[in-house]
């Protein structure tokens, strides 16, 4: 998700570029490369890069309750600001801003990542329990089969027990009628 803002830099403040992006990135440790689609605006300000971003992916999860693999959709917004490294007319190391690693900055070829802030996003907007579909019925706790692929005979075997003072109350009902 590298984007060349050599010739940006050499512009006036308030130029701008927009790109369509759509390109494989990896976006969470231990998942495969996503591919990621939308728009990034670039903004030239006195002082840096703005980019405003506004993307769209699916990371390959595993479902929390049937452990199958499928596509988690996620939405990317950046609004992020870039600075410098070196100054763009004479090639100087600028120096940096003082800082704690809360500043983004350009690549000392002057290119903008931004894989750091997606992974950020994808890392805030995954679920704490991804599912494959909102009433996926997971996996049987009893012999493991996939419930949403085969339907097995576990349930009708193995009653809740809190259902025992139900189920002996409806049969007593059954025995007065
Ligand atoms: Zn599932
Ligand atoms: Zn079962």
């Amino acid at each position: 998700m590298l984007l060349n803002v050599s010739q940006l830099l050499l512009e006036p403040s308030g130029s701008s570029r927009e790109y369509q992006l759509e390109e494989r990135a990896a976006l969470l440790d231990g998942a495969e490369d996503s591919v990621v689609t939308g728009t990034v605006l670039l903004f030239r300000t006195d002082k840096s890069v703005w980019a405003s971003a506004s993307l769209n992916t699916e990371v390959r999860v595993e479902c929390g309750r049937c452990l199958a693999a499928f596509g988690q959709p996620i939405d990317i917004t950046i609004e992020e600001e870039f600075f410098p490294l070196l100054d763009p007319v004479t090639g100087i190391k600028e120096k940096p801003l003082d800082d704690d690693g809360e500043y983004q900055y350009l690549s000392e070829d002057h290119m903008l990542d931004l894989s750091g802030p997606a992974r950020d996003c994808v890392l805030l907007d995954m679920p704490m329990k991804p599912l494959c579909n909102p009433t996926c019925a997971g996996l049987c706790s009893n012999c493991g089969v996939n419930r949403n692929d085969v339907q097995c005979l576990c349930d009708s075997a193995a009653i809740d027990p809190r259902w025992d003072a139900l189920l002996s109350l409806a049969a007593h009902n059954v025995d007065e009628n």
